[in-house]
């Protein structure tokens, strides 16, 4: 079993998607391990994201993800890393397959409406920024 951070940036709060994509991975059979609803500072995002902090597009990401409260979420499961990332399908809303979550809500590159760790070792580093307690 593996476990994997998994956000629900700011617009699936502000669009009432909550339960809608909790459901996904909750019908996966993916186990919540931790969830908590929290407003993250810019110095936490750049945190989360110190590989894209250098990037063109990383800082109205940044305004983006502290714009209002997000869900973080620790998710637990067998290759959990690959299948959250399946279920989220590709960064951008506009090319994701449907029947993926952002395939299927979101036409959007940056308001894509989730994350989730890209490998076992960022899962590692980022459940450790977001649930030092776990
Ligand atoms: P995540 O890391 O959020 O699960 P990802 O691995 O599919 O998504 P990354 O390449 O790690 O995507 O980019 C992180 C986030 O930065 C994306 O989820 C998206 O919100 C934003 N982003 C990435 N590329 C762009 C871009 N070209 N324009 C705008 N926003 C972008």
């Amino acid at each position: 079993t593996q476990r994997t951070l998994v956000l629900l940036k700011p617009d699936t709060v502000r669009r009432g998607l909550v339960g809608n994509v909790l459901s996904r991975f909750e019908a996966k059979g993916l186990s919540l391990v931790a969830l908590e609803l929290r407003t993250i500072t810019a110095a936490q995002a750049d945190e989360h994201y110190a590989e894209h902090v250098d990037r063109d597009f990383y800082p109205p990401l940044r305004d983006f993800v502290t714009s209002g409260p997000l869900l973080a979420a620790v998710l637990e499961g067998d290759e959990a890393v690959e299948v959250v990332r399946a279920l989220n399908g590709a960064t951008d809303g506009r090319k994701a397959a449907p029947g993926t979550i952002r395939g299927d809500l979101s036409l959007s590159n940056r308001e894509n409406l989730v994350h989730g760790s890209d490998s076992p070792e960022s899962a590692a580093r980022e459940i450790g920024i977001w649930f030092p307690g776990l």
